[in-house]
């Protein structure tokens, strides 16, 4: 089975396994496998869960069109922002906490694979929930602003694919038989995309489009991935699908507790401090809050410009984060 983030995979299990962690896949028999590591296992006390996702947005071979490079305090190439660096201050953490001799709490790795297309074809939310069974707090590493905030709460996020059908014929002989579906596509994105709010935080992205066979033939098929409710013109259907959605992730009674030791944390390191603030853009921390887990979210990497060819990560954070991190969980009760 082809798994698109294979090499990232065996990396993170040879680098756990030569560190003396084990690395097991859950969901192996699907192309969206979930990586899991474990650090006191066997301890009495409620375990705590380290997460974070392996994959990114681009395709294959990107990064060997723009390799990963650090210059300076400036981390650039594809997920060098959403979040291998995130996933390796995850990884950091965990190993932080081993080598301290940590043993107050079993702390659980779960790395995913399929984030940014939100589990689509797989189980991995219901994998996500299985694995955090009986934690009580999540600390997932999604990349963060430049502003030193920490995510408490984020809204949920879904992909809806969307296909018009029309009525397919020659556009030259006989043009007044055929009806259009990508024409009637065109219309629902603009009507879609309008619906864009941006300030309410309500945000519309026709990402993938497709339709048609031929120039001269009217396209009687058209599907695309987006996100909203529509109304139809004459001789074309809309059929619309949610293929796949994640939970907002809440802001639950112990999240602020949370917060604040990890703000302690950052005065006992003589880290500025960081504070809560709420944002768009799903993240699996939604699977953790709507499983009653306290979770704080953007843990990982500062920079910017996620999904783009212009993302960035600022080095030291990833050092000054993941020890922020593994002090909170070495102070938890
Ligand atoms: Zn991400």
């Amino acid at each position: 089975m082809e798994i698109p983030v294979d090499a990232t995979l065996i990396l993170v299990e040879d680098f756990l396994t030569s560190h003396g962690l084990t690395a097991v896949r859950e969901q192996s028999t699907t192309a969206n496998p979930v990586l899991v590591a474990d650090l006191n296992e066997t301890a009495p006390s409620a375990p705590l869960i380290l997460l974070g996702h392996l994959d990114t947005v681009f395709p294959v071979g990107t990064a060997k069109q723009r390799p990963g490079v650090i210059d300076g305090e400036r981390l650039t190439g594809p997920g060098s922002n959403d979040m291998k660096p995130g996933a390796v201050m995850a990884i950091a953490t965990l190993l932080a906490l081993k080598e301290a001799n940590y043993q107050a709490h079993p702390v659980r790795l779960i790395l995913v694979t399929d984030e940014e297309i939100l589990h689509k074809n797989a189980p991995t939310k219901e994998t996500i929930a299985r694995l955090s069974k009986g934690a009580v707090a999540g600390f997932n590493f999604e990349s963060a602003d430049p502003d030193n905030g920490v995510v408490t709460g984020r809204k949920g996020g879904a992909i809806v694919d969307l296909t018009v059908t029309g009525v397919a014929a020659h556009s030259g002989k006989e043009p007044e038989k055929g009806r259009s579906a990508v024409l009637e596509l065109a219309h629902q994105i603009i009507k879609a995309e309008a619906l864009t709010d941006q300030a309410a935080g309500k945000l519309v992205n026709c990402g993938l489009v497709n339709g048609g066979t031929s120039e001269n033939i009217i396209p009687d098929h058209a599907p695309t991935g987006i996100a909203v409710r529509f109304t139809t013109v004459a001789g074309t259907t809309v059929e619309m699908k949610v293929a796949t959605k994640i939970d907002s992730m809440d802001t639950l009674p112990g999240t602020a507790a949370l917060l604040e030791k990890l703000q302690a944390s950052a005065r006992l390191l003589h880290q500025p401090v960081p504070h809560g603030k709420q944002t768009g853009g799903a993240s699996d921390a939604g699977v953790l809050t709507a499983h009653n887990i306290p979770t704080l979210c953007a843990l990982g990497i500062m920079g910017g410009g996620a999904h783009t060819a212009h993302e960035y990560g600022l080095v030291s954070s990833m050092f000054d984060r993941a020890a922020l991190v593994a002090t909170t969980i070495a102070h938890l009760d």
